[in-house]
Formats: structure tokens, sequence, C-alpha cells
């Protein structure tokens, strides 16, 4: 079956599937497919390099793909703005503008894929930890934390800090390192470091082998691990599970995600989590219109975990797949990894690598995630 007329293709978010739909849309577009992309920023920020932002060794700019050179190659018009909620019967998006003075408007869409990534829901966060969404540091946006990261450093080195950064997987992990190299190797002496695992043990996800060599580097460089849950926070301090209170100046929070809220009542069928449960296509279980990738999404058949690596894996499946649905022929399972290559850097000189059961380290490890981030960006980088 051919398409019929013009066909308007909604991306929702530009996480790191949709940048590489945009890359095949500017490789060739149908001239009957409409492309719009909404979007708060004019750039996506590469997760992977936000630690070593952290520390010190990359700028800003340096982690980001510039969306609007991207967008403009696929031919696409960029929607500056949040998407607030879904009408799956009228086929519309709620959007929130980023200008203040901007009232609330809605677009249309004939299909909609949706890679926003996941959330940290304040009102989810205050329910279990009174206070942390004014006090703490929240990793999510990645964008509002990279923008704030700068004016922290200048306040730690005005006097020691004490830091604390409480979730202790793999963004918690690199993010603790990151803190201590960035704030250390900017001649700040006398800051303190605390890893707060929530009760859990650090790097939980990982293979005994892995948390061993994590737990060692931690001690390396003198970073205190809590193994209690953070219970609430006031200015200057964070309360424990335990009835103790931790002094810190700066609580950084890299809990678990959260799915998005307004995919709440949306009528599109989610995981019990409040993700967007799709198939093997990446494709609604609910609305055949709709698909999902990454963080924000649940795959009904093949659950993994939520990271980066598999959001980028499932980018080129996902752009077969919405040309194929534009153009009427079959779509095509996407089959994500069992085991996926983790490098968790350790500050910017070390990093520790896994995949399945096999782990090593070094400083080569570090150099070899470097040169895989840097690839990434430089993908996309079209000036
Ligand atoms: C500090 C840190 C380090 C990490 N390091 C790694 C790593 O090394 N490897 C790894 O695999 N994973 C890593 N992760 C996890 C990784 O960031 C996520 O799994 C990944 O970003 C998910 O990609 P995504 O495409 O689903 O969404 P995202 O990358 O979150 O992209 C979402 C996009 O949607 C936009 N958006 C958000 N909300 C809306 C909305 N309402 N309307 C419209 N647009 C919206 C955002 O601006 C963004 O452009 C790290 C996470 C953190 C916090």
């Amino acid at each position: 079956m051919q398409s019929i007329g013009i066909q308007k293709l909604l991306l929702l978010g530009a996480g790191h599937a949709h940048v590489q739909v945009l890359a095949e849309l500017a490789r060739s577009r149908p001239a009957d497919l409409d492309v719009s992309v909404l979007t708060p920023y004019p750039f996506q920020t590469y997760s992977g390099m936000i630690p070593g932002l952290v520390a010190g060794r990359y700028s800003a700019a340096e982690g980001q793909i510039a969306l609007e050179p991207l967008m403009k190659a696929a031919g696409a018009r960029w929607v500056q703005g949040r998407c607030t909620g879904l009408d799956m019967g009228a086929r519309q998006v709620q959007v929130h503008a980023l200008d203040p003075k901007a009232a609330p408007t809605s677009l249309g869409y004939d299909r909609l894929s949706i890679d926003t990534g996941a959330v940290l829901d304040r009102r989810q966060l205050d329910a279990t930890m009174p206070g942390a969404s004014t006090h703490a540091l929240v990793v999510r946006p990645i964008e509002v934390f990279a923008a704030l990261w700068p004016k922290v450093l200048e306040h730690a080195l005005a006097r020691p800090v004490s830091v604390a950064v409480i979730g202790a997987g793999a963004a918690g992990i690199e993010l603790v390192f990151a803190a201590a190299q960035g704030i250390r190797s900017a001649g700040l002496r006398g800051a303190s470091f605390t890893l707060i695992t929530g009760g859990d043990e650090v790097a939980a996800n990982y293979t005994p082998g892995v948390r061993r060599r994590v737990l060692r580097q931690l001690k390396r460089q003198g970073i205190t691990v809590l193994m209690d849950s953070c219970v609430g926070m006031v200015p200057g301090s964070v309360r424990l599970g335990s009835g103790a209170s931790l002094a810190c100046d700066v609580p950084i929070l890299a809990v678990g995600t959260h799915a998005p809220a307004w995919l709440q009542g949306s009528g599109l069928a989610l995981c019990e989590r409040g993700h967007v449960l799709v198939n093997a296509f990446q494709q609604s279980t609910s609305h055949p219109e709709v698909f999902a990738v990454g963080d924000v999404s649940t795959r009904a058949d093949a659950p993994h975990p939520r990271s980066g690596v598999y959001a980028v894996r499932a980018g080129p499946p996902l752009a077969h797949n919405l040309l194929a649905a534009h153009h009427g022929r079959p779509l095509k399972p996407h089959h994500p990894p069992t085991h996926t290559l983790n490098l968790l850097s350790c500050g910017t000189q070390h990093a520790i690598a896994s995949y399945g059961p096999l782990h090593t380290e070094g400083g080569w490890v570090w150099r070899w995630k470097d040169r895989i981030d840097r690839g990434f960006i430089a993908r996309y980088r079209l000036d």
C-alpha cells in the first residue's frame, strides 16, 4: 500500500535514536513526508560525556550534538518546546513552548515517534526524600544539570565543600569520581566526597568482579561509601535512613529514573512503571501509528535495561521502520543485544570496562571510551 498525500511524522524529543532518524532522513526523505521535531533545546546532550564535563575534561559543546543543522539537512521543522500531554484519539500532542509568553498549543501527526528519555519526577522524589527537589542538584533534565555544574564549581572553589552523590548506579558512580576530579584538579583542597548507595551495594547491577574494581577505585580516591538511604534534605544536610545526618554542601541526585507523567492517562499502553509499551518493531502495542524508543519505552517481548547504549542501538531500526511504515512496507524487528559494553569512567584517566562476565580496567579503557564518545558526536557534526 502506498502512502496517500502528505503524511505528518512528529518526532517527540531529540534523543539518541532520533538523531539517527534525522541523519537517515538527511540522506533520503520521501517528498510526501512532512517531518517536525518537538524538543526543548537546539542541541542533544550526550550523557556519556557529562561525567567528563564535570571532571573538567570536556566543554559543554564537546558533549552536544547540534540539532539545527541536522534538522535542516533532514528537511525537518523544529518546534521548540516540551510535550505535556497526548490526545491519541485526535492524534494531537500538547505543547508547552519554552517562551513563557507563548500560549500552550498542540501539534497534529499521522505518525508519532517518542524518544524523550526518562525523567526524575520532582513529586516522586519529594515523596520519598522531602526537600530533595529543592535542595539537590538533580541529574535530569541533563541539560539543566550540565548548565548548573559550572556554578557549583565556582561555589566549590570559594571554600572546601562536601559533595554527596545519592545513587550508586553507573551515573552516580561516574559522577562522584568526576566531581572529585573536577574539584580537586581545580586546586581545591579539603573537599570531601561521599557516595550514598540507597542501602544497596555499590554498582548493584554489575558483576561482583566489576563491583570490586569500583570499590577499589573509590577507596583509592578517598571517596566515602555510605550504604544508607537518603530520606530527606534540608539546606546543608542530607538526612539518612539510619537516623543520622550528613553535612553536605552539594547533594547530587542520581537515583533511578521515572516515566514522564504526561504519558499517564493518554490511552497509550504503558508498562507497570508507566513507560510506553512497544513490540519488536518499537511500535506501541496499543496504537500502531506510535513508535517509542530509549528510556521512555519498555519492550513487551524483550525487556532490557534503560541505558544510552540501548537507545543508540534502536536508532537505525527505528529509522527503517518509520520509513517502512510510511511506504506501507513490512517492518523489521529490532533485536536488542543481550550484553552491551559498559565503560565506567573513574575520573578522566582511568575507566572500568565490562561486557557480560568479562571485565578489565586501566588508562587505556578511558582513552577507548573517550574515542567512542567523541566519535559518536562527530558522526552528527555537519558544520
Ligand atoms: C550522568 C549520566 C551518565 C550516563 N552515562 C551513560 C553511559 O556512559 N552509557 C549509557 O549507556 N548510558 C548512560 N547514561 C544513561 C543515558 O543517559 C540514558 O539511558 C539515555 O540518555 C537515554 O537516551 P534516550 O534517547 O532515551 O533519551 P535522552 O538522551 O534523555 O534524550 C531525550 C530527548 O528528549 C528531549 N525531551 C525530554 N522531555 C521532553 C518533552 N517532554 N518533550 C519534548 N522533548 C523532550 C530532551 O531534551 C532530549 O533531547 C547516563 C546517564 C547519566 C545521568
